[in-house]
């Protein structure tokens, strides 16, 4: 029986890590759920699961109690409130199935730094790296030659810049392949998100940037891809389900059963294009801020986060929020990323810088 301590039970990745969990009851149970601020759903799934212990966010406390006695420590919170869990995790814990990404974009050399120290065994749970972790035989440092992320592209793939100036938020959502949280969507449609993903596999990997590639695959079919030296590849084809990643995270190198198997004949075809980098500037800005170091990620991911809101309340345009994370990173000073405090003091500072920003529209 694996106990998984899951932190962000209530989000698009926690609900299904619980459909895993209520899928296989002979194998997986709960020694923790944690979430934001959904209390009542919270009282439901403690009913439903009993785990050991169950609390909000606000009432954790010491974050290291929730990882005491778990087989599995899964970090499934959104945003870079996620950091916090992922190093207390990685302090208290051998495994650590990672489904949020800012905690290696924002605190790739604290938590890397700590994970090799304890060897602490980090699986990714993001399908791409999910991908490439199987494509390298669950061998994270096994040796390649060159990583290809593929992405959706997102729902505005193809518009012109003048059509970007006037999307919609409900527009934004609307992701063509993947059902997830909306700040997610809306990084997925700015491409920050395929940004955070090369940060992810630089730290994951030990990736070089030059090593890493994106590819638009607009079918979601081909998760992601492995080069090595001879020049062929290994790619991971599935179609867009979540459970198999967070499955996989829990049981490899076994895997369990999911819904669906792939058929090849019934898609007929994949397609694969080049990324439209110059039409969405994120991209750039997150491979820029990761070049910078220290804390430009931290800045960058604290300003997007607060653009993303205004972008949804109907504040900001589209274009606005990688102007928005521009200009937070022309503002703040960056530091070097040494201490989790200075990475909570650059995270405030870009929130702040941001939402000036915003305010003088
Ligand atoms: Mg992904």
């Amino acid at each position: 029986m694996i106990k998984i301590a899951l932190i962000g039970c209530t989000g698009s990745i926690g609900r299904q890590v619980c459909e895993v969990v209520r899928a296989h009851p002979d194998r997986f149970c709960f020694s923790a759920l944690v979430c934001g601020e959904n209390a009542a759903e919270l009282a439901r799934l403690s009913e439903e699961f009993r785990p050991g212990l169950a609390c909000l966010a606000g009432d954790v406390g010491d974050a290291e109690a929730l990882f005491r006695g778990c087989d599995v420590a899964f970090i499934a919170a959104g945003g870079f409130a996620g950091l916090s869990y992922t190093l207390a995790a990685a302090r208290t814990c051998k495994k650590i199935a990672l489904a949020n990404k800012e905690s290696l974009v924002c605190g790739g050399e604290l938590v890397m730094r700590e994970v090799e120290k304890r060897q602490v065994d980090l699986v990714p749970v993001d399908s791409e790296h999910s991908a490439l972790f199987r494509c390298l035989n669950f061998h994270r440092d096994a040796p390649y030659k060159k990583l290809v992320l593929t992405a959706s592209g997102g729902p505005f793939l193809h518009r012109t810049e003048e059509e970007l100036a006037r999307v919609t938020a409900a527009e934004a959502l609307c992701h063509p392949t993947w059902n997830m949280g909306a700040k997610i969507t809306v990084d997925c449609a700015t491409l920050l998100n395929k940004g955070y993903e090369v940060i992810e596999a630089k730290w994951l990997y030990r990736a070089e940037l030059s090593q890493i590639e994106a590819v638009v695959h607009p079918e979601s079919i081909v998760h992601s891809l492995v080069y090595f030296e001879d020049g062929a590849a290994t790619a991971q084809l599935g179609y867009p389900d979540m459970k198999v990643p967070i499955q996989l995270a829990l049981t490899y190198p076994d895997c369990l059963p999911c819904e669906r198997e792939l058929d090849l004949v019934a898609l007929g075809a994949l397609h694969f294009e080049r990324l439209p980098v110059e039409k969405f500037p994120c991209f750039s800005l997150a491979l820029e801020a990761c070049r910078a170091g220290g804390t430009a990620p931290t800045l960058l991911n604290g300003a997007a986060e607060v653009a993303v809101r205004a972008f949804l309340d109907g504040r900001i345009t589209f274009p606005q929020i990688a102007e928005t994370v521009q200009e937070t990173l022309s503002r703040v000073p960056q530091m070097p990323a040494d201490r989790f405090q200075t990475l909570c003091e650059a995270d405030r500072l870009a929130r702040a810088a941001a939402s000036r920003y915003i305010h003088g529209k």
